[in-house]
Formats: structure tokens, C-alpha cells, sequence
């Protein structure tokens, strides 16, 4: 009877085992086997999926939620745009545990203003990554997942400005005539660049012009100003000080370089646009705007750091409460989703003028 139950065990460990291979073969054979995805060249789909230079590695359209959402593990064009900034996700999200552990995250004052900048950057990582994953399923799907993505936008613009100004604003005068309305500007600011981002997608059709670029460009260039305007003053300073050394304002002069790099291959399509189909899988231009953005925000994060440890300034600062903050942001959430809201019946004719097309 002993020996009869030992082999009864023995039989289901070995079914189990079995069991488990397969399961383990079945979910390689999911997430791995990229012939298991095959993918379209740039005529094989409709015009709004096609992009400029790339010539294939195209999804296919009108497939399943799980196609999408698998597809990041298999080879296509979106593969490495959904990836770059995932892992500019996880990057961020490291950091915001790393101060959650060092330093009180809910009590003190002056971390609370980069803790935002810190939790923007992981949505909009994370926003990001998700509309490069399903956008390609349907031409709604596409446009409202980029109004999405532009929200993204909003909320990194938003948290720029907030950091820029807040921390590393060193100009009394201009401190102290924009701090009584800085969070409700600061939140119309954040919509209008989501606003505009999405007018622009659904006003020109592909092959977008160069105007449409300029509709981001604007937007988000007004906004950068409301950030910088603050800290350009310590440059002056520090040219009239002749004690003090450009290279201590280093942390404040690099990431603008990264994000006008992450802005140039934006707007450009470079390097596919002058070798078509050369770059269609690693290379093209928005992986790289990706990853530049991406290293901007680690290096805002780093400056922002540097200021609140480092910067003296010789006015008293205001800083702004979670209640303040969560507010303009919830504002800036609820505008977001009304525009998107506003803008359906538009996403509808311009997905029928593509039609015609
Ligand atoms: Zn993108």
C-alpha cells in the first residue's frame, strides 16, 4: 500500500513537472517567439499609422487587447518606444521610493515640490509607454491613446515649471509677483500644452508639416519659459560675481542640451527620414526623443536635488501644501479628460477624412 501511494506521488510530481514545462513552453512560445507576431510593411497599413522613413515592423490592426499588450515582448516598431520609457518609469520610480525611504515623503515642506516633479514622471513614462502599446489597434484607439500621451505632456510640462520655480527660482521680484497665482497658471499652462498637442493631431493629416510641430513647440516652449525665466537670473548673478564659477550653475546648463536633442529628433524624424527603412526597428527618431527626455528628467530631478540642498536665496519662499497641490493637479486631470471628452466628435472626422485619403 506504501509503495503504491509513493508511486501515486511520484506519477503527479512528474505530471506537475510536466505541467509546469508546458506552461512555461506555452508562455515562452507567448511572449518570446516573435514569428508568432507577424508584422506589415508601411503600405500594407492606413495612413495614420505611417510613419516618416519607416518602412516596416507595422502591428497589425484590429486585433486583440492581449495582441497589444503582448506585443511589447515581440519585434515590431513600437517595441523599443514602449521599452524606453517603461524603464524610464521604473527609473523614476526607484528614485521616488530611494527619497520615500530617506526622507519624510508626507511632512516635509521643501521635498514635497520634487516628489511631484518625481510622481509626474512616472505617469507620464507609464502614459507614454501605454499609448506606443495599443495605439495601433484601431484609429479611435490611435488618437485617443496619443490625447492620452499628450496628457502625459501636460503633467511633465506642469511638473517642470513647478520644480523650476519653486526650488530653483532665485529672482525675488519675479518670485514674488507670479507665487500667489503660479499653481492655477501653472495648471493652465500644463492643459493648453495637452490641448494643443491633441488640436494639432487632429487638424493636419499625414504627411504632418512642420506647422503642426510648431503647435507642440509653442506650447510647450511658452511653458518652458514660466520655468526658466526664475533660475536665469543666477547666470547674470554669477557673471557680475567674481567669485563665483559658471560651472557650480553645471547641473542647470546640461539638461537643457538633452532636452533640445530629445526636441530635435523629435520634430525632425532623423536619422529615418534620410535613410528610409534602415532604422524601422532600433534607432529612429522618436526611440530617441524617448530616451533623451528621459535622461532630461533623471538630470532635472538631479538639479533639483542639488538646488534644495544647496541653493540660498534671500527671500522667504512659500512652499505650496499637498492640498494646493493635489488640487491643480486634480484641475489639470479633469481638463485633460474634458478635452478628450470635447474632442471625440472631431476624432470622428478626421478619422472619415482619413478615410478618403
Ligand atoms: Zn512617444
Amino acid at each position: 500500500m506504501l509503495n503504491l501511494m509513493v508511486a501515486v506521488l511520484y506519477i503527479s510530481d512528474q505530471n506537475m513537472k510536466v505541467m509546469q514545462e508546458s506552461a512555461l513552453l506555452h508562455y515562452a512560445k507567448v511572449f518570446l517567439v516573435t514569428k508568432n507576431q507577424p508584422t506589415l510593411s508601411q503600405d500594407e497599413v492606413s495612413l495614420v499609422f505611417q510613419e516618416p522613413g519607416i518602412k516596416s515592423g507595422y502591428r497589425v490592426p484590429n486585433r486583440s487587447w492581449c495582441y497589444y499588450l503582448t506585443s511589447m515582448f515581440h519585434v515590431n516598431n513600437e517595441t523599443v518606444n514602449i521599452w524606453s520609457h517603461l524603464i524610464g518609469c521604473i527609473i523614476m520610480a526607484y528614485q521616488l521610493y530611494s527619497y520615500a525611504c530617506e526622507h519624510d515623503f508626507w511632512t516635509d515642506d521643501r521635498r514635497r515640490v520634487v516628489n511631484i516633479f518625481n510622481m509626474c514622471c512616472v505617469v507620464y513614462t507609464l502614459l507614454s509607454a501605454f499609448a506606443h502599446t495599443i495605439h495601433s489597434k484601431s484609429d479611435h484607439i490611435h488618437y485617443t491613446s496619443f490625447q492620452m500621451d499628450y496628457g502625459g505632456v501636460g503633467l511633465y510640462t506642469y511638473a517642470t515649471a513647478l520644480v523650476g520655480f519653486y526650488v530653483s527660482c532665485s529672482d525675488e521680484v519675479f518670485y514674488s509677483s507670479v507665487e500667489p497665482f503660479f499653481l492655477p497658471l501653472n495648471t493652465l499652462l500644463a492643459w493648453f500644452s495637452c490641448f494643443s498637442c491633441s488640436l494639432g493631431k487632429l487638424f493636419y493629416s499625414r504627411p504632418y508639416p512642420f506647422k503642426r510641430k510648431l503647435w507642440n513647440l509653442f506650447s510647450v516652449g511658452g511653458h518652458a519659459v514660466l520655468c526658466c525665466f526664475g533660475s536665469l537670473k543666477r547666470y547674470y548673478n554669477c557673471f557680475l560675481d567674481d567669485e563665483c564659477s559658471m560651472s557650480s550653475l553645471q547641473h542647470h546648463s546640461v539638461y537643457p542640451m538633452f532636452f533640445f536633442a530629445s526636441i530635435f529628433f523629435f520634430s525632425s524624424h532623423l536619422p529615418e527620414r534620410l535613410f528610409p527603412g534602415r532604422f524601422d526597428f532600433v534607432g529612429h527618431g522618436h526611440q530617441l526623443f524617448h530616451v533623451f527626455i528621459v535622461i532630461t528628467s533623471c538630470l532635472q530631478l538631479y538639479a533639483a536635488e542639488s538646488d534644495l540642498n544647496h541653493l540660498n536665496v534671500n527671500f522667504v519662499r512659500t512652499w505650496p501644501t499637498w492640498l494646493h497641490l493635489i488640487m491643480s493637479l486634480a484641475a489639470l486631470l479633469i481638463l485633460d479628460f474634458l478635452t478628450i471628452l470635447f474632442l471625440t466628435p472631431f476624432v470622428r472626422q478626421r478619422i472619415e477624412k482619413d478615410k478618403q485619403h
